[in-house]
C-alpha cells in the first residue's frame, strides 16, 4: 500500500543559519506550510495561495523527502537540517517517520525552529530532536499572548531533555529561545520570559525585530533591554538577524 503520510513544504534550499546560538552554521532548510498562530511581524509566505495549485509547494512523503535531500544536497557537509516554517510541529505525524529515517543513515543533527505552543505534538518529536531553537511571543511585538501556551511547551522540553541527556548534551546550547522586540516590549514581558527560562532552563536570544532588512528597535532601547534581561539572567545575548547583512535566504 502507498504510503499516505504526505507532507506540505513550502521550500527546501541550503543556506546559513543567521539566528540563534547557530548563526553561520551550514543547514538544509526545511520550510513547512502551515501556522497555527497569526504574529504581527510574520513574513513568510508559509501556506500556498492556492491549496490546488502545486506548483506552490511540494508534497512529500518521508522516503521521498529523503530521497529529494539525497539528490540535491551534500548532507555530508551540512552541520543540521533545519525544521521550519510555518510551524513544522503541525506535521508532527510526517516527522516522526521522517526524522529516524533520516537518522538511520546520516550523521546529522535536527535543528527545530517551533513557535513553542504545541506541547503535545513536542512530546512526539522532541526525542528525535538534538537542537530545540523554540520562540517567545511577546504581545507587545507579535499581537499575540501564548505565555500560557509556552509554559506548557516548555516544560515538556526541559523533561524530555532531562530524560535524554545523550542528545541535549550538559551545557544548555542545545535549547534556547529566540525573543523578538521592538521598543514597545515591557519589564513585565521580560520577567515572564526570564521567569519561564529560570525554570525550565534555556538560553535567551533577544532578537530586534526587522522591518524592510532594517532594526526597527532604537540603539538604546537595545541597550536597555539587553541589561533588563541580563541583570535578571545572565544567560541572555542579544543577536540581531545575521543573514539579512550578507544578503542570504
Ligand atoms: S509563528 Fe512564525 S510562521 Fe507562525 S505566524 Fe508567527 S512568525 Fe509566522
Amino acid at each position: 500500500m502507498d504510503n499516505i503520510n504526505k507532507a506540505k513544504i513550502k521550500e527546501i534550499f541550503s543556506s546559513i543559519q543567521g539566528e540563534g546560538l547557530y548563526v553561520g552554521c551550514k543547514q538544509i532548510f526545511i520550510r513547512f506550510c502551515a501556522c497555527n498562530l497569526n504574529c504581527a511581524y510574520c513574513d513568510t509566505d508559509f501556506y500556498p495561495d492556492n491549496i490546488n495549485d502545486k506548483s506552490d509547494y511540494f508534497e512529500f512523503t518521508p522516503e521521498e523527502l529523503l530521497k529529494y535531500l539525497e539528490d540535491n544536497f551534500d548532507i555530508n557537509s551540512t552541520h543540521s537540517i533545519s525544521l521550519t516554517g510555518g510551524e513544522p510541529l503541525i506535521w508532527a505525524d510526517f516527522l516522526k517517520e521522517f526524522m529516524p529515517l533520516v537518522q538511520k543513515k546520516y550523521d546529522i543533527l535536527f535543528y527545530l525552529e517551533t513557535n513553542a505552543t504545541i506541547d503535545d505534538n513536542a512530546k512526539i518529536i522532541l526525542p528525535y530532536t538534538d537542537i530545540i531553537a523554540g520562540d517567545v511571543k511577546l504581545p507587545s511585538c507579535s499581537g499575540i499572548d501564548v505565555f500560557d501556551k509556552h509554559e506548557k511547551f516548555y516544560k515538556v522540553a526541559s523533561e524530555i531533555r532531562n530524560n535524554k541527556g545523550i542528545w541535549f548534551n550538559t551545557k544548555n546550547n542545545n535549547f534556547f529561545v529566540k525573543v523578538v522586540f521592538d521598543d514597545n516590549i515591557t519589564d513585565d514581558e521580560i520577567t515572564k520570559t526570564v521567569n519561564l527560562a529560570k525554570k525550565y532552563g534555556f538560553e535567551i536570544i533577544i532578537q530586534p525585530r526587522m522591518i524592510d532588512d532594517k532594526i526597527s528597535a532604537s540603539k538604546d532601547t537595545m541597550l536597555t533591554v539587553f541589561e533588563k534581561f541580563t541583570k535578571i539572567y545572565r544567560n541572555t545575548r542579544l543577536i540581531p538577524q545575521v543573514h539579512k547583512f550578507i544578503d542570504v535566504e
